[in-house]
């Protein structure tokens, strides 16, 4: 990846979709990884992406890409959930590192997203609320919660959801979307295969 220009939404998300091919075929050639790349950029980060993503130490973002230091600026909490401070990571690096690309990636196999389609585990009432955050926005989008069908459906939906409702709840997203500098992508990895659905561009409301 190239520091001097900004590349356009499409050449990202094949830069993506390259890396993860490789990660996939055990073909991973872990760039950017040395001390030398880190003090390339010791004057400054130019990312390529923002990923928002879960927390679960399952989801290893720059092996998932195979990517290093300065390619990916990362976000993460469990479930991948919009809230305040996320939608602020996503605005700088929209506004502050100009990032062409937004991927909200869920994942198969989530406890969040699990939690929130079964929400009679019991829960500290911070988690209840943000898992009922969750379950609101799949319910949003059309889920009923019918058992196991749904729940497969939901880890993937849910990476939808949350684009929306970031877009939904920002100006600038909007506006950069509308200008044609930024797309916003969602996608579902699949820890069973390595695999990731993509689930192309997202829009607002
Ligand atoms: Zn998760």
């Amino acid at each position: 990846m190239t520091q001097n220009s900004t590349p356009t939404p499409a050449q990202v998300i094949r830069e993506l979709q390259e890396g993860h091919q490789r990660f996939q075929q055990a073909e991973s050639i872990h760039p950017h990884a040395t001390e030398a790349r880190l003090h390339e950029l010791e004057q400054g980060q130019a990312p390529h992406a923002a990923v928002l993503t879960c927390s679960d130490s399952r989801v290893a973002v720059e092996l998932i890409f195979d990517s290093g230091f300065g390619d990916l600026f990362v976000i993460r909490n469990a479930g991948n959930s919009s809230t305040p401070g996320t939608l602020a990571s996503v605005e700088y690096a929209v506004e502050a590192l100009q990032v062409p690309v937004v991927l909200v990636m869920s994942h198969v196999g989530c406890g969040a997203v699990g939690a929130a389609c079964t929400p009679e585990h019991l829960l500290t009432p911070t988690l209840m609320d943000h898992v009922g955050h969750i379950r609101n926005g799949l319910k949003g989008a059309g889920l009923t919660f019918e058992p196991a069908s749904d729940l497969v459906h939901a880890y993937a939906l849910h990476a939808e959801v949350t684009a929306r409702e970031l877009i939904n709840s920002s100006v600038l997203l909007r506006e950069r979307i509308k200008g044609g500098q930024l797309e916003v992508h969602a996608a579902c990895f699949e820890l069973h295969n390595l695999g990731i659905n993509w689930l192309g561009v997202q829009h607002g409301a």
